[in-house]
């Protein structure tokens, strides 16, 4: 190819190669009216469909579909999405799902992605994208209010708790000061109810060499606040670096919320980096039996909560806030040539790119945004307190039916046991839950508490309701029904 005539001639057929990627506006509208009508399908399906589908078997059709160089048909796309996709393993837009920490799905939430997807506007950096970049601080800052953070605060949404996690880890790290050398002398405080993304995060912060100090719970598995000052003295006097504690308000195992008061003013008194991780419960100070339960939250020198947790979202969005915003950016922020024509003249750094180990990143701000501004408030603080009394409600009656109860729930993870007339419960109750996957209208999943295994409800998704929890308890009084028979016999 010599002359510029031929390379004309080329790139226009290339451009009519690649026209398909540019559907016309008509097109648009029926791509976007066949997808639309394929998610109501998928909602007017939820309502009677199983929570769990145990048999994975049509997943493996996805894995025989690779890309050709041919074009598709979006109607048998559609159909192999719902097979193989919507249609296998756990339900996570059901109501029934109360297993795990449950997410959640917002319909407002995919609008907000799509329209985030279609402008593509690049979140990263303020100059390219100022109006998303002040959107995703504005969602930043009202969190940061929520939790009663100063307004020096920032923050970053990210992907997911670990990764908000993770972001936190590398802040104390860089705030402290810490160096190789410092790592095996330098201790973090936590309980055996820590989520295990928080030792991850250590580990891939080059933090794994750290000595983990597991502190004493009470019987609510939250941490001993004299067991906490009694191993910081002690460590120090041993010639240890007391540096992190790591708080949960609300565990993922049984909702477990440490005395985050009391923690914090240890942990100041002791200068120590104080992290909460709210993943889960960090939302429930939205309403007045979440806030009460929550005091102290503000305390803590960064915080982790999940929108796509505790305000129902679709998953993909978690939220890092740290109370001096200043050390966020000396951890995260870096400078490069070609990028010059984007630095700001601003005095303090408040772009993601700035904030996170991101630069190129998904606009998600719209996706929280969108649902907020569109319904307000109210609806997701009714919601919360909703979740909060139908666990208060399932936990009286899971008692009353028979089923030994833990302790009762300060968040919404009830924990309970069949303990069976003959036989070992924790062969009884695993096989409970067995029963219960299998029959698939309802999912929950079990723990071990005290070595002995316990069922567990997690109350968070949006969609559950009265009648799930009427319909879990009617489950497993069938199941155990059942179990106690066939053991009988
Ligand atoms: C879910 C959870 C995490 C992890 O968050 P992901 O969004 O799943 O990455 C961390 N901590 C707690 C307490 C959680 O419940």
């Amino acid at each position: 190819m010599d002359s510029t005539d031929d390379i004309i001639g080329r790139v226009r057929d290339l451009q009519r190669a690649a026209s398909p990627l540019e559907p016309d506006a008509p097109s648009r509208q029926a791509l976007f009216e066949a997808v639309g009508a394929h998610a109501e399908d998928f909602l007017k399906r939820l309502e009677t469909a199983r929570a769990f589908e145990c048999d994975p078997g049509p997943a493996a059709e996805m894995a025989r579909r690779r890309p050709a160089e041919g074009p598709g048909a979006l109607d048998e796309l559609l159909r192999l999405f719902r097979v193989s996709v919507e249609d296998t393993g756990v339900k996570a837009a059901s109501g029934g799902h109360v297993a795990y920490i449950p997410g959640g799905g917002l319909y407002t939430a995919a609008l907000g992605d799509f329209l985030a997807a279609v402008t593509n506007e690049y979140a990263g950096v303020r100059f390219a994208g100022p109006g998303a970049v002040e959107m995703e601080n504005l969602l930043l800052r009202w969190m940061a209010d929520l939790v009663g953070y100063p307004a020096g605060a920032q923050g970053n949404l990210a992907s997911g708790g670990s990764i908000s996690n993770l972001i936190a880890m590398v802040t104390a790290r860089e705030a402290h000061g810490l160096r190789c050398a410092d790592v095996p002398k330098a201790v973090v405080y936590l309980t055996g109810q820590a989520h295990h993304s928080l030792e991850k995060a250590l580990r891939i912060a080059g933090l794994g060499e750290c000595v983990l100090h597991r502190v004493p719970t009470d019987t609510c598995q939250r941490m001993a606040p004299a067991a906490l000052q009694e191993a910081i003295t002690r460590d120090r006097s041993s010639g240890l670096r007391p540096w992190l504690v790591l708080a949960a308000a609300g565990s993922t195992d049984v909702g477990a919320i440490d005395p985050l008061e009391q923690i914090g003013k240890i942990a100041a008194a002791e200068r120590l980096w104080f992290h909460i991780d709210a993943a889960y419960g960090g939302f429930f100070v939205l309403c007045p039996q979440g806030r009460e339960r929550l005091r102290g939250l503000e305390l803590s020198d960064s915080l982790v909560m999940d929108p796509h947790k505790s305000l129902f979202l679709p998953y993909g969005l978690g939220a890092v806030l740290i109370r001096d915003g200043a050390t966020l950016a000396r951890a995260h922020q870096y400078r490069a040539d070609y990028m010059q024509d984007a630095v700001a003249d601003s005095p303090a750094p408040d772009s993601p790119a700035d904030l996170s180990p991101e630069l190129s990143k998904h606009f998600r701000g719209p996706r929280l945004w969108l649902p907020l501004l569109l319904h307000g408030l109210a609806p997701f603080r009714a919601c919360l307190e909703e979740k909060l009394l139908l666990t208060r409600y399932f936990h009286e009656r899971v008692r009353v039916l028979g089923f030994e109860v833990g302790p009762e729930p300060e968040l919404t993870v009830s924990t309970y046991r069949w303990v069976p007339k003959h036989g070992d419960p924790d062969a009884f109750n695993a096989a409970l839950v067995r029963a219960i996957h299998r029959d698939g209208r309802v999912f929950v999943s079990s723990t071990r508490i005290g070595g002995h295994i316990f069922l567990r409800l997690a109350v968070l998704h949006f969609r559950t309701h009265l009648e799930t929890i009427d319909l879990t308890l009617q489950v497993l009084a069938e199941k155990v029904a059942q179990l106690e028979s066939a053991g009988a016999n």
